[in-house]
């Protein structure tokens, strides 16, 4: 049975483009006599706000997407996360890091797809565990699980290249758990089997087919949409034009309306699907 998921952040109020990822979700799993969860991924204590939860809920109940089973709420997963930690660190995948953001950018050279790349600067150093990031030895890692590879449902079979993004951040100082260890943790825990979500998070599916491997998850198909740009190019922001869900909603909208015309591929004046994954999106 196929299971999808919509997995927004409630870092801020949800726009067009939220709701055109949790159409396709939602009706990739209807289409198929599956389910549809909803995910609110609420773990950045620096952005995440529980005032938004509420919103986000009659935002799908407005666009006519019902979800199945009980809302999942990573803050009471973090224990998961948490664990999961303590596997790898046994299997002397994790080292701490006390590297700032400012230390990173002024160490770094090259650039991965989440920024500037960490050069190392903490690997094979003691450094103090209070308050330290744990990072993942890429090296070790992907020595470790072999050439792996993984499916995308718009894209095709893609060889699995973690390596680009180096020495990624999972347990976080401020947080329990970066995203890519918490999101592969959890489409793991909801038997989620198609990973559905924006093209803007294609690379990191690189990354969580190592955590798969490393942690002896369930291995999804991917299904990574391409995402409503404004007439830029540029994908829909929420602090840019695009008018939140919300503000559509208590402005009187049809958000079942809105819905049948995302699906139907047509778009507000001004925004438009940018191209899938290798397009530019
Ligand atoms: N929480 C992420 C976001 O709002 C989506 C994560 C995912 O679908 O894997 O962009």
């Amino acid at each position: 049975m196929i299971r999808t998921r919509f997995a927004p952040s409630p870092n801020g109020p949800l726009h067009l483009g939220h709701a055109y990822a949790a159409v396709v979700a939602h009706d990739l799993a209807r289409a198929a006599g599956g389910e549809f969860l909803l995910r609110i991924e609420d773990i950045d204590p620096g952005r995440s706000r529980a005032d938004l939860v509420d919103s986000i809920l009659a935002n799908l109940e407005w666009l006519g997407l019902a979800w199945d089973g009980p809302v999942v709420f990573q803050s009471q997963r973090v224990g998961s996360y948490a664990a999961a930690g303590e596997r790898l660190k046994a299997l002397g995948l994790l080292y701490p890091c006390q590297c700032t953001r400012a230390d990173v950018l002024a160490a770094s050279s090259e650039s991965g797809p989440d920024g500037p790349l960490y050069p190392g600067t903490c690997r094979g150093r003691t450094v103090s565990l209070e308050g330290a990031a744990w990072r993942l030895d890429m090296t070790r890692a992907a020595a470790l699980a072999g050439p792996l590879a993984w499916d995308d449902a718009l894209a095709g079979p893609q060889a699995a290249a973690p390596e680009q993004f180096g020495d990624v951040v999972l347990l976080r100082k401020e947080a329990p758990a970066s995203y890519h260890l918490a999101a592969t943790l959890d489409d793991a825990a909801d038997g989620v089997t198609l990973v559905t979500r924006g093209a803007d998070l294609f690379a990191a599916t690189h990354v969580h087919r190592l955590l798969q491997a490393l942690l002896n998850l369930p291995v999804p198909t991917w299904h990574h949409h391409p995402l409503l740009v404004e007439g830029d190019g540029r994908k829909l922001a929420k602090r840019r034009r695009s008018p939140s869900l919300a503000d559509r909603r208590r402005a009187g909208e049809d958000g079942r309306a809105l819905a049948d015309a995302l699906r139907a591929g047509r778009f507000p004046a001004g925004i438009s699907r940018g191209g899938g994954v290798g397009e530019g999106v």
